[in-house]
């Protein structure tokens, strides 16, 4: 994920991650469709392709990340206005002061954003 990241510098990098009960099993890697540099859009066209992947694959989207080329691992107010996905892990990966730093959270629909772990384990 992080060298997917790396790759769409200066823009940022967006996808999805699905797997069984919560974890990030398998990483979509998704275009992202916004020409501003600090968004990033995902068309319900491609969303809508990786879904029927996740089913086909008999996996669940878990979890949903985006990376800051130059800004903290940490959601922005945008971030936690325009997520559609209370319920899932919210992933952002950073590369603020040419620092890598992941953050893992889960943002509710009331806009509170609660820390979650993220266990990274082997490919
Ligand atoms: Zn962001």
């Amino acid at each position: 994920m992080v060298s997917y990241c790396q790759k769409a510098l200066p823009y940022e990098a967006c996808g999805l991650l699905s797997g069984y009960q919560a974890t990030g099993n398998t990483l979509w890697k998704m275009k992202n469709e916004s020409h501003n540099l600090n968004r990033f859009y995902m068309s319900a066209g491609s969303i809508k392709h990786a879904f029927e992947h996740m089913e086909e694959k008999e996996e669940e989207l878990s979890g949903i990340f985006h990376s800051h080329p130059s800004s903290p691992a940490v959601p922005s107010s945008f971030d936690i206005e325009n997520n559609p996905y209370p319920d899932l892990a919210y992933i952002i990966v950073s590369f603020y002061k040419g620092k890598v730093d992941v953050g893992c959270f889960r943002i509710k629909s009331d806009g509170k954003v609660l820390p979650l772990e993220l266990i990274v384990t082997e490919e």
